[in-house]
């Protein structure tokens, strides 16, 4: 596995001024894979110094020809889409053909269409007799987590760089390999030195020092509410721009007139992608009584498909694996009723978790509350379209979710009482341009497309 023992700062491979390293384990057989440099405060002073010298050359720069900077740069990723998804893998230890399709060719998409929003936004526009001047709002700092670790990192920087931002970005700890081969990547197509900077370390030591860091004007952050409600505060502090992508606990609501075997196949994959690590998955499966039992009896069935190893990976690393688990026997304790898997680890090696489907579960237990991030459905009973509509409401997230029905409209009808930034119609597609984020506390603006253009932006009006 390709590794820098070094950071990308100013256009340069650069030793790290902290000594301290990091190690990268693979989570599918517990070995480490690689150590990258764990950055200082005194890295990321030098990256932000660097960020804020290339800020104005690149705001300056016109948007088609950031727009050329950006289709290098994803073709860069399509050059590379291989050895990316064998990074991710490595690291992740998500299934090569997921890898592939999802981990690569997400971020080739993405950072396609800012290629694309670049040279086609509307960066200065006529409101009566004012010419309002979009401009970027400078240096951005940007935090990642693990579990997409490449398309977490492109839907912040492709979008910053379209929109004349430059960047440090502090990718998580337990993924850094896939952020140094897309630096590479960055170098490769041509963006000018300082535009973008990375910092591979330990969150409460560079992610703080990013977050705290005078030199930045917008924070922008995903990962868990709790990180995300500190990186708040410390924004709100010293009146920073921030963008916040949290937590989830998403309902996948079928409707009496669904095609059922359809809606449950599609929700339990759903889970089980990504070993359940992800922040949009739909964990509370939502059923009308009179169809509840066979429901249940489909969910149980497709998710003994997803053996361990094979059809599903194993989580991130050992902690999460522990944590997974212990919501497992806390959903026991609590009375659901375990149809599929459980708390006992399926292999020897690897930090492996059985996909576990729980029913008879109620909405007030803690697995019908929390974010678990593992390969966990709860299956809910719900009396009629109030009641379904109360229980999806009925937590403090509103990330994502999915609605079924017979008839498009009648989903669509439900789906406009949901308190979640983005719903799936009968299963839905991913569209790389609709805006993605959260109501509530599942954060704060928005990704993707012209809103996710709109975060790196401020606006000024001319009056004639
Ligand atoms: P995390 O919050 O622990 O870490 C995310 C990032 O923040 C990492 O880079 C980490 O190093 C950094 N960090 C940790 N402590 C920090 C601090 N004190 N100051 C600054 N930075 C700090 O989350 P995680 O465990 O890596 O990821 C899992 C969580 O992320 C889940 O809750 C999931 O729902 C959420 N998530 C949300 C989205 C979304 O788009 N809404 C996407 C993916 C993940």
């Amino acid at each position: 596995m390709k590794q820098h023992d070094a950071m990308y700062i100013d256009g340069s491979w650069r030793p790290a001024e902290g000594g301290g390293t990091i190690e990268v384990v693979n989570p599918a057989d517990g070995q480490v894979i690689a150590t990258v440099p764990a950055g200082s405060a005194a890295d990321v002073d030098a990256a932000v110094r660097a960020a804020r010298a290339a800020l104005p050359g690149w705001a300056a720069t016109p948007p088609r020809e950031r727009a050329a900077r950006l289709a290098a740069l994803r073709d860069q990723l399509v050059a590379r889409a291989d050895e990316i998804a064998a990074t991710v893998t490595a690291e992740l230890g998500a299934p090569l053909a997921f890898s592939k399709a999802v981990h690569a060719g997400a971020p080739i998409a993405v950072c396609g269409s800012y290629a694309e929003l670049a040279g086609t936004y509307a960066f200065e526009e006529k409101i009566g007799n004012s010419t309002v001047l979009h401009e970027p709002v400078g240096v951005v700092g940007a935090i990642t987590p693990w579990n997409y670790p490449l398309h977490q990192v492109v839907a912040k920087v492709a979008p910053a760089l379209a929109a004349g931002c430059t960047i440090v970005l502090k990718p998580a700890e337990d993924t850094p390999l896939v952020a140094q081969l897309f630096a590479e990547c960055v170098d490769a197509a041509g963006i000018p030195a300082g535009v973008f900077n990375l910092v591979t370390g330990l969150g409460p030591v560079a992610g703080q020092a990013l977050a705290e860091h005078d030199g930045i004007d917008l924070v922008s952050f995903t990962g868990s509410t709790a990180v995300g409600r500190k990186i708040g505060a410390l924004a709100g502090a010293a009146v920073k721009r921030v963008a916040l992508e949290l937590g989830g606990k998403s309902a996948n609501v079928i409707l009496p007139s669904a095609d059922l075997a359809k809606a449950v196949g599609v929700g339990v994959a759903n889970v089980m992608a990504n070993s359940g690590q992800t922040c949009s998955a739909w964990t509370r499966m939502l059923v009308h009584r009179d169809r509840y039992d066979e429901a249940v009896e489909l969910a149980a069935a497709a998710a003994a498909k997803y053996v361990p190893g094979e059809k599903i990976g194993p989580l991130v690393n050992a902690g999460q694996q522990a944590r997974v688990r212990g919501y497992i026997e806390r959903g026991v304790a609590e009375g659901a009723r375990l149809v599929a898997g459980g708390p006992e680890a399926p292999l020897e090696a690897g930090y492996y978790v059985r996909p576990t489907v729980f029913a008879d579960v109620t909405p007030e237990m803690t697995i019908a509350q929390e974010e678990i991030f593992g390969p966990v459905l709860s299956v809910l009973r719900y009396e009629d379209e109030d009641d379904a509509a109360r229980i999806a409401n009925g937590t403090v997230y509103g990330l994502a979710g999915a609605v079924w029905a017979g008839d498009e409209a009648e989903a669509v009808a439900f789906a406009r009482r949901l308190e979640t930034g983005q719903v799936d119609i009968n299963g839905g597609r991913f569209n790389p341009l609709a805006p993605f984020g959260g109501y509530k506390q599942s954060g704060v603006g928005r990704e993707l497309g012209r809103h996710g253009l709109a975060e790196y932006l401020q606006t000024k009006s001319l009056q004639f």
